[in-house]
């Protein structure tokens, strides 16, 4: 029999020991037997559970096969060798895993798990700056449909963006949908970059003057941003990178209190991971869409087969070639550091309409 006592167990090799310090021990009885499900249901089906660093600590360290950002994360679809993948991440992850392993089933256990970057955009806005911007090759945020994606040259993620960019050798290009993405690697290159009005509802609402407030009142602070913050929040900060960057640096510098300026879970999940000796002040600041993803509905997923994601086979064909060129130039990723802000052009539905209408 499993003794629950102040998180103390005589079984420290169980997994949901992985959640000491991170999740109160009184909830681990309702957590384990989902756990136990969810791995059980992984063996039975040959299935994997891929998760988002953003996901939540019981996901993140009890029942993922793999971790990452949605680099990493679209790169371990291809190689794992299963066949079914459970995306405990959001949509357009599930369709990017889907485009790169049409042929495994991938299923996403809530259909709510969309993305604010991600609705801000549809593949006809690309056609239209296509033809407002002639010859101007178009690079797409991961954080993206599979419809707008096939309408792109190349994708590519926080990770790897400005050397995405600078690797198409031209001197201006079109990068969606990530209005401070795009301001923020604007910073760190020569190529003219256009922009699309889109945000994330979860980055976005941090600000300088918040950092500035918890630095004032917390010495000895390093804090660690996310590109898709606002480029003044990135001024304020002492490192900015993607999220992988981001754990990069808390494992590597172990600093003695961090601030990591990105979804609430993430801190969690690194603490988890680093144990005692770092700590960690957190901004919290939740995506909704992740965390309609839990243990629950990934045992529904398994056992009902739900949701699975398909896509057009004319639209993944090209998205599929985006997708692809940006994991053929490899891993290489670039931080954020030491940029100069420039004002760059920023496009929006509005604008483009209001083009259309000159030209009739
Ligand atoms: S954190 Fe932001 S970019 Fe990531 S899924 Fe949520 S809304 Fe989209």
């Amino acid at each position: 029999m499993i003794r629950y006592n102040s998180g103390e167990t005589e079984e420290s090799h169980r997994p949901i020991q992985k959640l000491k310090g991170v999740v109160p021990s009184v909830e681990w009885p309702i957590i384990e037997p989902l756990i136990e499900r969810v791995n059980a249901l992984k063996s039975e089906k040959n299935a994997v559970v891929l998760a988002h660093n953003y996901q939540t600590p019981e996901i993140y360290h009890c029942v993922a096969d793999f971790v990452g950002d949605s680099l990493q994360l679209a790169v371990q679809a291809q190689e794992r060798d299963a066949d079914i993948i459970v995306q405990a991440g959001v949509h357009f992850m599930a369709e990017t895993s889907k485009l790169l392993c049409p042929e495994k089933t991938v299923l996403i256990p809530s259909l709510e798990a969309g993305c604010s970057l991600a609705s801000s955009i549809t593949g006809e806005d690309v056609r239209k700056l296509k033809n407002k911007y002639p010859n101007v090759p178009v690079v797409t945020y991961v954080n993206t449909s599979a419809d707008v994606k096939a309408e792109s040259d190349i994708c590519c993620t926080s990770a790897n963006a400005i050397t995405v960019v600078e690797s198409l050798g031209v001197e201006r290009v079109i990068l969606l949908p990530d209005e401070f993405l795009s301001q923020n690697v604007a910073a760190m290159t020569d190529v003219e970059i256009i922009a699309w009005k889109g945000r994330c509802e979860v980055h976005e609402r941090f600000t300088a003057g918040e950092l500035r407030a918890v630095r004032g009142s917390t010495p000895d602070l390093s804090i660690l941003a996310h590109p898709e913050c606002s480029p003044e929040v990135l001024e304020e900060a002492d490192f900015a990178g993607s999220t992988s960057a981001l754990i990069e640096y808390v494992r590597e510098k172990r600093p003695e209190k961090v601030m990591m300026v990105t979804e609430c879970s993430m801190s969690d999940n690194v603490s988890a991971e680093i144990g005692e000796g770092v700590e960690f002040i957190r901004p919290c600041n939740l995506c909704p869409h992740m965390k309609t993803i839990n243990l629950q509905n990934i045992i529904e997923s398994l056992e009902l087969m739900r949701y699975e994601v398909t896509i057009p086979e004319d639209i993944a064909t090209e998205a599929r070639g985006a997708v692809q060129r940006m994991v053929d130039l490899g891993l290489k990723g670039q931080n954020f550091e030491g940029g100069t802000m420039k004002d760059i052009v920023v496009e929006d539905s509005l604008s483009l309409s209001s083009m259309e209408t000159l030209s009739q």
